[in-house]
């Protein structure tokens, strides 16, 4: 084993309580994940020593916080590998980050009769923005369709690109069967068609390294608490270029320069993009987190995983009755099933009762269930601070549901 499993747990105190008796298992990571007490310490210790509202403030703690903050964001930038630290905006998450780049880049760039392609993989925050977008502006969406092993099918996806194609959005991770996408090659094409890309990096950053530049990706976008970091934190990183020309989403305090009641000029880039208080407590909370993360070693997490995935699909394989879907040769810690002839949510309220934290449902991705004649399923998503004992009381689980149901 790569890294010291027992020191990483004991990381992270919720994972040392027992639910229903049992020593818990937390197998709902894809949802959100939990928090090493590091970055729970960081934010009570914001509270405690140093809180103050950020930017423009002459005293003592506002230039503390606004130090820590602005710090925060080159930590972010430094771990996507951005070229400046303005093309770092700060969101309340990932639904928020394409919320913006549908709103700004679509007032700017989509007109009557123009086309948007994303992929049979998303999750609803990557389709229905970009849906609305559509609705307001009479243009249509094109989708890239899959295989039944859930990857994307990607000679189709090139036939997809007309003169009136104006943005990919794109999964990197899909959060339903864990497929990883081929994104660097996908924002190729797209650019060979002179189309940027949006990539939803939600299921992705927190298990390899994302190097922005590398992909050449136009925005990319992901939320803090999907790794480590605290709810309401979310980035979205935007190549300059592109930023500088679209107009902002949301307005008010912080993103302007001039505010007359005739006209407002807008304050330079990234605040141009962040309206309002941040999130400053979660922002500095969130760089703790990567500073976590990278600790612990990006490659020793995504090999640790690759373990959990192999074992985990050998594990359950073994089930009679149990399907298991879309297993993509690309893929993270994810691991989506079916027990015969027993609704996921029946299966799922018993396995909690073990203890066991999985979700069942259609995890935000409806169209996708649709394509495969199901309602949902049971998922079980796993990270680094799981290990190969708790796989084996997940089936030791679902034996027990089988048998309730036989
Ligand atoms: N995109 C993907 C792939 C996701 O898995 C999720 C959440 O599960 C989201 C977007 C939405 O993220 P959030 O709810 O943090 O905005």
């Amino acid at each position: 084993m790569a890294f010291d499993i027992e020191k990483i747990r004991n990381d992270f105190p919720i994972l040392q309580r027992r639910v229903h008796n049992k020593p818990f298992v937390y197998f709902d990571n894809a949802a959100t994940t939990q928090k090493p007490l590091r970055v729970i310490e960081r934010m009570d210790k914001i509270y405690l020593e140093t809180n103050s509202n950020i930017h423009r403030g002459i005293h003592y703690l506002s230039d503390v916080s606004t130090r820590q903050f602005e710090e925060a964001r080159e930590t972010v930038r430094k771990f996507i590998n951005a070229g400046n630290d303005h093309e770092v905006i700060f969101t309340s998450g990932t639904t928020a980050g394409i919320n913006m780049v549908a709103f700004s880049y679509g007032e700017k760039y989509v007109s009557e009769g123009d086309e948007i392609i994303i992929s049979s993989l998303e999750h609803h925050s990557n389709i229905v923005p970009w849906q609305m977008l559509c609705e307001r502006k009479g243009a249509s969406l094109k989708v890239i369709p899959i295989n039944d092993y859930g990857e994307l099918l990607i000679d189709e996806y090139e036939k997809l690109f007309s003169s009136k194609t104006r943005i990919v959005a794109l999964t990197h991770v899909a959060n339903s069967t864990g497929t990883k996408n081929p994104v660097k090659k996908m924002i190729g094409t797209a650019h060979r068609n002179g189309v940027p890309v949006l990539v939803d990096g939600a299921q992705a950053v927190q298990h390899g390294k994302v190097d922005v530049q590398e992909l050449d990706a136009d925005f990319y976008v992901f939320s803090g608490h999907k790794m480590y970091g605290p709810t309401g934190t979310g980035v979205v990183y935007g190549k300059e270029s592109i930023l500088e020309e679209i107009p902002p989403w949301q307005t008010g305090g912080e993103m302007v320069d001039q505010v007359t009641f005739g006209k407002t000029t807008f304050n330079r880039l990234p605040f141009k993009f962040e309206a309002g208080t941040p999130n400053y407590t979660g922002v500095i909370g969130l760089a703790a987190a990567i500073q976590y993360i990278e600790e612990t070693g990006l490659n020793d997490i995504a090999s640790y995983e690759k373990e959990l995935l192999d074992y985990g699909n050998k594990r359950l394989s073994e089930i009679d009755g149990l399907n298991l879907f879309w297993e993509a040769e690309n893929k993270i810690s994810i691991f989506s099933f079916i027990l015969e002839g027993i609704h996921p949510y029946d299966a799922g309220m018993i396995i909690d009762k073990y203890g066991i934290a999985v979700r069942t449902g259609n995890h935000c991705a409806q169209p996708f269930m649709e394509r495969f004649g199901i309602g949902g399923t049971i998922r079980a998503s796993l990270v680094f601070y799981n290990t190969c004992e708790e796989i084996d009381r997940l089936c030791e689980a679902i034996e027990k549901v089988k048998e309730m149901f036989s």
